[in-house]
């Protein structure tokens, strides 16, 4: 039995390509939107493209080129919160954050994979992955209980012998054992293993849904480990893009936002 705690690696971001957005704004008269990011007050590619998407629709560049736009919102922090507030969320999904979950449970991935618009999941394979042992994390309040953690590891290790005793039994390290036979028994192994074992995830989530699950994952209703990882999913989110994650309130690790279904 292997203590581990749940991580978040945060691994891609979106990048644009200013030259090609450049060329574009060429054609459409947008170029002065273009000249706020050479100043350098646009430094941060989420918002900027959720900028551009929204800009994109009502041809908002700059006044005129949409006659019926007369007035154009030149602080990127305040026409993302109007975007916020107007529940124009759809701009918001251009922008893709990619994580790894690492030493999570089957008990959270069982409930991440329940969001479903704007994600890409990719799972650890337990057909495939053999366990040599099983990763396990306990909330601080386990660890403080004595017997409980007697009683548990004793369980966990006994649940470990048993996975190398199988492994043994049925040759899996043999010699010319093919990977169908070795799949065919994983997966059998796998069943021996408890719901709680850490394993990894890769998750991709569009801005919208990130807001959405850190919301319903933070709340005090949320399962404890997915609290936990949301919570520093917000946080990594709140430094990225803090114009799109500026405005939750937390208290007691729930985070609130202020504008809500986007
Ligand atoms: C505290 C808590 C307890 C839970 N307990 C249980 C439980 O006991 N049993 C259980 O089975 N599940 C449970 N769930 C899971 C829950 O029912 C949802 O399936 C899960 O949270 C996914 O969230 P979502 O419904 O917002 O959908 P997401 O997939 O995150 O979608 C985001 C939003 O898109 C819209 N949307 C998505 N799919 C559709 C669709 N097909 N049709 C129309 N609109 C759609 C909805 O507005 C939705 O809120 C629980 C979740 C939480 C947070």
């Amino acid at each position: 039995m292997r203590n581990v705690e749940p991580e978040v690696f945060l691994v891609a971001k979106p990048q644009l390509d200013y030259g090609e957005l450049a060329a574009y704004l060429r054609e459409v008269g947008g170029e002065s939107w273009l000249e706020r990011v050479d100043r350098g007050d646009l430094d941060n590619d989420a918002q900027n493209l959720a900028e551009f998407a929204g800009k994109m629709c009502y041809r908002s560049w700059e006044p005129g080129l949409n006659p019926n736009v007369k007035r154009v919102r030149t602080d990127q922090a305040k026409y993302l919160e109007n975007i916020l507030s107007m529940a124009h969320g759809s701009v918001l999904e251009h922008a893709s954050f990619t994580f790894v979950l690492h030493n999570v449970s089957r008990v959270f991935t069982h409930e991440l994979v329940r969001h479903r618009p704007g994600t890409a999941i990719s799972q650890e394979s337990l057909r495939f992955v053999r366990l040599a042992d099983i990763p396990f994390w306990f909330p601080e309040w386990a660890l403080a209980d004595e017997e409980l953690m007697k009683r548990a590891s004793t369980l966990l290790e006994q649940l470990e012998e048993f996975q190398l005793w199988m492994a043994g039994h049925f040759g899996l390290d043999e010699e010319g054992v093919k990977m169908h036979e070795k799949k065919h028994k994983t997966s059998f192994m796998r069943r021996f293993a408890p719901d709680g074992v850490g394993t990894g995830i890769v998750w991709t989530a569009n801005i919208r849904t990130l807001r959405h699950t850190i919301e319903a994952r933070t709340d005090q209703g949320a399962e404890e480990e997915i609290r936990l990882v949301f919570a520093k999913i917000g946080e990594l989110m709140r430094a990225e893009a803090p114009a799109l994650f500026g405005d939750y309130t937390v208290t007691d690790g729930t985070w609130v936002p202020k504008w809500r279904k986007v």
